[in-house]
């Protein structure tokens, strides 16, 4: 008769979770709850429970693992999530619950980059108007408020939904899309548009790095949100690597 299952919390909302999330659905005897904060109106679903919203903060996360008996939590998030990230980073220490961090690789700038990195979005909007005019910015809804005061500069935006109200940009035009992205779709966008400058957070990792490669061979500019540095705890950086963790604890 098998045993009584054990119970996995993935902190999601990113490609990562939901391919670890595959992986882990078929091991017998593991139950697998993916929590998402609810930002996106039709994530991509990972096999196995799924939660959505905050927990509360860090208390509320505690609370969580405890009333759920969860064994063990990989926190997947956003490279740019870091406040459930340190939110986990004490929850599981006061649960006494192993954490393990699945964090993308960086990007590594290469010949022919001409990043420029900032702290912040706002840094970013300042240093804009010396570098372009027609900006390919891609660094999620929440930043854009930084951009609304830069006049004489056209955006082409991309988000994941379409906005519910209208943007206080100067003159705009939305693109909806969520990686991957071909380096072919990247180039057609740059070229279309006539784009002269990227923005970007510095998110690493595969699926939204082909505007960097478009960008270099246009020879245009990057601004680059630097990517927040996390605690590093026990850190894995692809799915397979979270995998095989989490069978070697389940097994000790
Ligand atoms: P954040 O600033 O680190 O978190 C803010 C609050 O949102 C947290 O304190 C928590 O609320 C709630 N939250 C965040 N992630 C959660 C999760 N996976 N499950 C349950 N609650 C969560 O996070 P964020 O930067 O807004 O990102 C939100 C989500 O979007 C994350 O899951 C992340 O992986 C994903 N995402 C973020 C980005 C980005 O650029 N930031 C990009 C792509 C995807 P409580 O304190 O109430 O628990």
């Amino acid at each position: 008769m098998p045993g009584p299952s054990r119970r996995l919390l993935i902190l999601g909302g990113t490609a990562e979770a939901v391919a670890l999330a595959e992986m882990l659905s078929q091991v017998p005897g593991v139950e697998i709850v993916t929590s998402l904060a609810g930002r996106t109106e039709h994530p991509h679903l990972p096999p196995g429970e799924v939660r959505r919203g905050g927990f509360g903060g860090k208390s509320g996360l505690a609370a969580f693992l405890a009333e759920r008996n969860v064994e063990l939590v990989v926190d997947a998030t956003h490279p740019f999530a870091t406040e459930i990230a340190a939110n986990a980073d004490v929850a599981c220490a006061a649960a006494g619950v192993p954490l393990l961090r699945l964090a993308r690789p960086a990007w590594e700038r290469q010949d022919g980059d001409r990043w420029v990195e900032v702290e912040d979005a706002a840094a970013a909007a300042s240093l804009l108007p010396g570098l372009g005019r027609r900006v390919f910015l891609t660094v999620g809804s929440r930043a854009l408020p930084a951009f609304s005061g830069i006049a004489d500069t056209w955006f082409l935006v991309r988000l994941i939904d379409p906005p519910k109200a209208r943007l206080q940009l100067n003159a705009y035009e939305i693109v909806l899309g969520r990686g991957p992205f071909t380096l072919e779709s990247e180039r057609t966008l740059l070229a279309r548009h006539h784009i002269d400058v990227v923005i970007a957070k510095a998110s690493g990792g595969g699926a939204t790095a082909a505007k960097l490669i478009a960008a270099r061979e246009a020879r245009i500019p990057v601004i680059l949100l630097r990517r927040p540095v996390k605690d590093q705890g026990e850190t894995v950086a692809t799915p397979a690597a979270a995998f095989a963790w989490i069978r070697a604890r389940l097994q000790s």
